[in-house]
């Protein structure tokens, strides 16, 4: 039972903690409440930080080789016209690796082989009935009354977390942003194109290639909370951006109207007080979820769970180790919500003059030196996760755990 870690919530933040806490030799248990692991049919950026993270647990090479960023790409107007230009080459050079754009999908099933059968038990609602303390386990209880007594509970239960309104009742939780995003996954066109962020007057859109041939876009659009065309949304995408530059129009001729996924963006724009209570841990959107305008809502997620049990590694107490897990990621992940809010506010302008101003001076400064698509992740994508070495976290493990059968 000491060992037992439950983890609340099979997304890319839970199982990439079951997949680190499971090579420290521990036994790990996800509760999934969704009936199967499928997420949502879109693409997701893994940048060099989360690259990093996930090399600590085998995975950063696989996620490498799905890279498919070559060449030239940028931000551009609806016109078409290029604000600044980057390459792929520059971007792997200043960070250290590619900007890979990946399907969820294939960063699920990566995360999924990586852990024992059995070790995900889907369809499974669950909540933190007692967080522990240093002398005492957590329970926690499933919608079925099972109970489970762990050392560690990992809440990675997303941006609605449940256990976080438990553990933080006065925390206000999650805001609207204020925007709506529209994903789409769809084969790629016939002529070659720049992978490309388009930003429009309180719109954007972004194009990004997919290793197996496909197509990631992705758009956003200030707009009321709730709100849904009356029709179909890829009718909403064609009158948003029919008339932007190619290969949109193409990418909405391609596209089925069932294929396109649409979401409000909430943010915890008021950080939590701590993200650990007794022998509970939050993580990934439960902690601090973010607008997708830096696209790493999921990097921070998976950092977060190699930090989490870099720290618990270092074995109990686990009051210091959560603590410790605290002190390195909440300052780092309140910083990131907050820059991605104001690049949120930057992209969304919608008044033209303040249009024409923006565009004029990402031009300029573009102009100057290195884009601002690259210079806006310094501090972010160069993260390095802590230095530890798994072999040595084991064996330290095994050492310290063999006298100490009767503590959780
Ligand atoms: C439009 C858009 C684009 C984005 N693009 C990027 C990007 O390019 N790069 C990036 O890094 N991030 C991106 N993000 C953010 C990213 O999707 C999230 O930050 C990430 O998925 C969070 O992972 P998570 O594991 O914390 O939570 P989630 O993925 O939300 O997983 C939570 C899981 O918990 C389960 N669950 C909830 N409650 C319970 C319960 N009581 N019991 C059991 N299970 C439960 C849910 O079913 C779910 O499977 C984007 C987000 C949006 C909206």
């Amino acid at each position: 039972m000491q060992q037992h870690a439950v983890v609340i919530g099979g997304g890319i933040g839970g199982l990439t903690a079951a997949v680190a806490l499971h090579r420290q030799g521990r036994r790990v248990t996800v509760l999934e409440r969704a009936a199967s692991l499928a997420p949502v049919g879109a693409g997701i950026g893994l940048a060099p930080n989360a690259q990093r993270a996930l090399d600590v647990i085998g995975l950063g090479d696989p996620v490498r080789a799905l890279a498919a960023w070559q060449g030239d790409g940028g931000m551009r107007t609806p016109s078409g016209r290029w604000l600044c230009r980057t390459d792929a080459a520059a971007a792997a050079e200043r960070f250290g690796g590619p900007l890979v754009l990946l399907h969820r999908a294939t960063l699920v099933d990566l995360l999924r082989a990586a852990l024992p059968d059995g070790t995900v038990r889907t369809g499974v609602t669950a909540s933190v009935a007692d967080p522990g303390d240093g002398r005492r386990p957590a329970r926690v209880v499933t919608a079925d009354g099972e109970t489970f007594e762990a050392g560690l509970v990992v809440a990675a239960d997303g941006i609605h977390s449940a256990v976080r309104r438990g553990l933080f009742p006065d925390h206000p939780g999650p805001a609207y942003s204020g925007f709506t995003t529209w994903r789409v996954v769809v084969p790629a066109p016939d002529r070659p194109f720049a992978p490309h962020e388009t930003w429009g007057a309180g719109s954007l859109w972004g194009t990004q290639p997919l290793k197996d041939g496909r197509i990631y876009a992705y758009a956003m659009a200030a707009a009321p909370a709730g709100a849904h065309a009356a029709d179909d949304e890829r009718a909403e995408l064609l009158r948003r951006f029919g008339d932007w530059h190619d290969p949109i129009p193409a990418i909405l001729a391609a596209a089925a109207p069932e294929d396109v996924l649409r979401h409000d963006v909430h943010h915890l724009i008021t950080s939590l007080p701590a993200f650990h209570r007794g022998r509970v841990a939050l993580l990934g959107d439960a902690a601090h979820a973010m607008e997708p305008t830096l696209g790493q809502g999921g990097n921070q997620a998976i950092e977060d769970a190699i930090v989490l049990a870099h720290h618990v590694a270092a074995g109990p107490p686990v009051d210091r180790a959560l603590a410790a897990y605290t002190a390195d990621r909440l300052p780092r992940t309140t910083a990131i919500v907050r820059k991605a809010a104001r690049t949120g506010r930057l992209t969304l302008l919608s008044a033209r003059p303040a249009v024409a101003v923006r565009n004029t001076l990402i031009a300029a400064v573009s102009r100057c030196g290195p884009g601002l698509v690259l210079r806006g992740f310094d501090g972010i994508a160069d993260w390095s996760p802590p230095a530890a070495t798994y072999a040595a976290d084991r064996r330290d493990l095994r050492e310290r755990q063999e006298p100490r059968t009767t503590r959780h």
